[in-house]
């Protein structure tokens, strides 16, 4: 990391979970080290002012020359930092949802002839990168799509609710501070903003915040065990 001591910063950029610092010798030189830090779970950049208390604990200090300052906060410490000096390293294999370059025909090809649930496909990282099991349930819910369908049966009008979702929710939260998402997943009394939009997630027996209607019998929110992980999805929007 000490590489990265008295460089100019040029851009700061994110792909999926890791923000990427590109560094050089001066405002005019093109940069020659990249530093990037991967947020993992709980992970968070946090720019401190000059008259800023500084936080307790946090992993890492960049200290910027205009009296700025740069903490790596990350009650977890799952969070790394790599200074690389080939761009190549920073080469991610999966695709950040995000980019104008992913549509829902390119979801489909990646998806290809995958038969994992399609849940469980959500969170391979060498597919789509950054999404957390939390993303994956709601994304799911909101394109009404059984978690443990296949996805390579997934029709073309479902592959467009699930390229649709998956942006819509990742954008919310980002807008919404990022990873009090991930926060939120692991420490359910936190008031995470994002918090108030889960349809599903940690909800499970509770009724459904879109097909219950109080005249009707209640679907509920169920939870099942997927490649380890809780997936929690509503019978009713959501049908085999
Ligand atoms: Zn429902």
């Amino acid at each position: 990391v000490s590489r990265i001591i008295g460089g100019w910063i040029l851009g700061v950029r994110r792909i999926g979970k890791e923000v990427i610092i590109d560094v050089a010798d001066g405002p005019d030189r093109p940069a020659d080290r990249w530093c990037g830090v991967h947020l993992r779970m709980t992970g968070r950049l946090l720019v401190q002012g000059a008259g800023d208390p500084p936080n307790p604990r946090p992993r890492a200090r960049f200290e910027l020359a205009d009296g700025r300052a740069v903490e790596f906060a990350d009650t977890r410490r799952f969070g790394t930092i790599r200074v690389v000096t080939d761009p190549a390293e920073l080469e991610i294999p999966g695709l950040d949802p995000l980019s104008p370059r992913f549509t829902a025909a390119q979801l489909g090809q990646l998806i290809g002839t995958s038969s994992q649930p399609i849940k469980v496909w959500l969170l391979r990282q060498d597919r789509l990168v950054g999404l957390g099991n939390i993303y994956a349930c709601e994304i799911c819910h909101a394109a009404r799509i059984h978690p443990a369908r296949p996805a390579r049966d997934l029709s073309a009008a479902d592959l467009v609710a699930v390229h649709r979702h998956t942006r819509r929710i990742l954008r919310r939260a980002i807008a919404n501070c990022g990873t009090t998402f991930a926060d939120f997943q692991d420490a359910h009394g936190l008031t995470g903003s994002y918090q108030q939009y889960l349809q599903v997630y940690a909800r499970a027996g509770e009724p459904c915040r879109r097909c219950s209607g109080p005249a009707r019998d209640k679907p509920r929110i169920l939870r099942i065990v997927q490649a380890g992980r809780s997936t929690f999805y509503c019978p009713g929007c959501q049908p085999d």
